[in-house]
C-alpha cells in the first residue's frame, strides 16, 4: 500500500468516527488527544479490519459522563451502517438498557437472566439483576425499588459456591438453592432467569419475596 493509499484507508476510517476533519488526526499521539477521541481512535482501527462483530468492553465507562452518550450514538449509527453485531460489555446496566437490544446479566462468570433489554430492565426477574438495578442512582426513585441490600463478597471463582453461585448473599435463599445449581427457567416473553423461584413449585416463595404473583 503506497503512502497515499494509506492516508485515503485512514482518512476515510477517521471520517467514519466522526474525527472531522480527519488531517487533523492523523499525525496526532494519543497524549494529544481528548479521552473520547482516544476512544474514537480505538473504534476507527477496528473497523480497518471490516468487522462483522465488535466486541466493545466497557467502551464508555472511563469517559466523562457528557460525551458517553455521543460514542455510544457513534456504535449504534455504525452498527446500522455496517450491519454489526456489537457484544456490549458494561458494568452500568442503565447504557445497556439504552444501548443494546438484548441483554444478558452474569453473576460469578456465569449468565443468571437474559431477554429483551426492557424487559430486563424495567421488570428484572433474578434476584440479583433486581438489586444490581435497584443500586443505580435513580432521581425518581429515591427510596430505592428494593430495600434489601445484597450482604457479602462476590464469590471465589475458584472455588465458588455450591449451588445457585448467589445463594450467600441472596436474601431469598432457599433449601435447594445451597447444593443444586438452578437451571433456566422461562419468565415472560423472550426472558429467562436461572433462579429456583421460578420453578413451578416455587410459587409461593416467589409471592413471598417479590410481594406479587410473577
Ligand atoms: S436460586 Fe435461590 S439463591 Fe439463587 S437467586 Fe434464586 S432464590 Fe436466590
Amino acid at each position: 500500500m503506497t503512502k497515499s493509499e494509506r492516508a485515503e484507508l485512514l482518512t476515510g476510517l477517521l471520517s467514519q468516527v466522526d474525527l472531522t476533519p480527519p488531517e487533523r488526526y492523523l499525525d496526532k499521539f494519543p497524549h494529544e488527544l481528548s479521552g473520547g477521541q482516544r476512544q474514537r481512535v480505538a473504534i476507527a482501527r477496528a473497523l480497518g479490519a471490516t468487522p462483522q462483530v465488535l466486541l466493545a468492553d466497557e467502551p464508555v465507562s472511563m469517559l466523562d459522563v457528557s460525551i458517553r452518550i455521543g460514542v455510544l450514538n457513534l456504535l449504534q449509527n455504525l452498527k446500522e451502517k455496517f450491519d454489526l453485531a456489537i457484544l456490549y460489555i458494561t458494568h452500568d446496566i442503565a447504557s445497556a438498557r439504552y444501548f443494546a437490544d438484548t441483554t444478558m446479566v452474569m453473576y460469578a462468570g456465569q449468565i443468571i437472566e437474559r431477554g429483551p433489554s426492557e424487559m430486563v430492565t424495567q421488570h428484572p426477574a433474578h434476584p440479583y439483576t433486581r438489586l444490581l438495578i435497584a443500586s443505580a442512582p435513580d432521581p425518581d426513585q429515591l427510596t430505592g425499588r428494593d430495600s434489601r441490600p445484597a450482604k457479602g463478597e462476590p464469590p471465589s471463582l475458584i472455588t465458588p459456591p455450591s449451588g445457585c453461585r448467589f445463594h450467600p448473599r441472596c436474601p431469598f435463599a432457599m433449601e435447594r438453592c445451597l447444593t443444586t445449581t438452578p437451571p433456566t427457567f422461562s419468565v415472560d416473553d423472550g426472558q429467562e432467569a436461572s433462579c429456583w423461584l421460578y420453578a413451578e413449585d416455587a410459587t409461593l416463595e416467589r409471592e413471598a419475596a417479590f410481594g406479587v404473583h410473577q
